[in-house]
This record gives C-alpha cells, sequence and structure tokens, in this order.
C-alpha cells in the first residue's frame, strides 16, 4: 500500500504502524503478558469452575484480553468476576508469552476451582452441538476486563462436563 502518516492522540513512534492493510498498536504493557491453560478435569455434578484466575499484586492490574474454552457437553458457560475466597483446586502456571520479559506472573489460577460463588456474571455463551461440529468457545475481552489486587476471572460450565480445556490472554499493568 502507499505510505501514509497516521497521527492517533497518545500515540507515536514505534506504538502504531500500519502493517497488511491494518492499523497495528503496539502495547508497551502486553511485555507482561501470560497465557493460562488447564490441563482436563471431571468437573462433577451440576459443573463447576473449569478455570479461576486472581490477581495477586497490589500494584499491577491484570488485564485479560481473550479466552477459550471447549467443554464435552451441550452447557451454558459462564463468565464471571468472583468475590475473594479461600480458593482451591488445581493449581495453574502462568506462561509468560514474552520470554525475555518477567517470568512468574502475580497471579493465583486454579482449574476445577471449587471455592468461588461465581459471582458477577458478565458474559454467557454455549457450547455447540456435539456430535459433527464439536468447537470451542471464544470471549474476545480485549483488555477491557481489568482485575485489581484480589480480583478473579473465572469460566464456569453449568452443565456437568466430564473434560474441558481452556485458555486465557492476559497481561499486566502498572497501576
Ligand atoms: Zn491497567
Amino acid at each position: 500500500m502507499p505510505a501514509s502518516t497516521i497521527a492517533i492522540a497518545g500515540l507515536s513512534g514505534s506504538q502504531v504502524d500500519v502493517i497488511d492493510n491494518s492499523l497495528i498498536t503496539f502495547n508497551p504493557d502486553e511485555q507482561a503478558a501470560f497465557g493460562w491453560t488447564t490441563a482436563t478435569a471431571d468437573l462433577g455434578t451440576g459443573g463447576d469452575t473449569a478455570l479461576l484466575i486472581t490477581n495477586v499484586s497490589s500494584s499491577k492490574h491484570l488485564h485479560i484480553a481473550r479466552a477459550f474454552i471447549w467443554v464435552d457437553v451441550h452447557t451454558q458457560i459462564l463468565f464471571t468476576t468472583p468475590a475473594f475466597a479461600t480458593f482451591t483446586g488445581t493449581a495453574v502456571t502462568g506462561i509468560p508469552l514474552n520470554r525475555a520479559g518477567i517470568s512468574i506472573a502475580p497471579a493465583t489460577a486454579f482449574a476445577d476451582e471449587t471455592g468461588n460463588g461465581s459471582d458477577n456474571v458478565f458474559a454467557r455463551t454455549s457450547s455447540n452441538e456435539l456430535t459433527t461440529g464439536q468447537q470451542g468457545q471464544w470471549i474476545e475481552l480485549d483488555g477491557k476486563l481489568t482485575l485489581g489486587y484480589r480480583d478473579s476471572f473465572g469460566i464456569d460450565v453449568v452443565a456437568d462436563s466430564a473434560a474441558f480445556y481452556t485458555f486465557v490472554l492476559g497481561y499486566f499493568h502498572d497501576n
């Protein structure tokens, strides 16, 4: 494409570019990006929380960019921001996506978490038909879900499922 000049208030220099006809902004905070992914588990009767992530930094926000879930039953899937509690489940380690950046996420995460109250459902979706069209579900949050100290993000499966996979991408940002 022909060269062009683009000006955006608050963004300058290498933070903004045009690549393949798309305007791309580079968020320096994404240098502290992490991925959380769960091993599968049987969530038991009545479903449960497939993955719960809690920001434990008092100096950094955790912004959630997007999340994915596949589950083996036709079910409603809830996206929640539960109140802080004594969380328990299978510990999940956040994996740094910037391999040259900080290596340990200031967050706790659990698969098959059973201690939260599924509070503040802010979005819901559904798994699809299971026999011939198995696909996971994505939710795009674009970093707009902001977790402060001891705020959490949960992905709940409502029906009784025996298997699931999740992936959450988020990044930390100084308060
Ligand atoms: Zn922030």
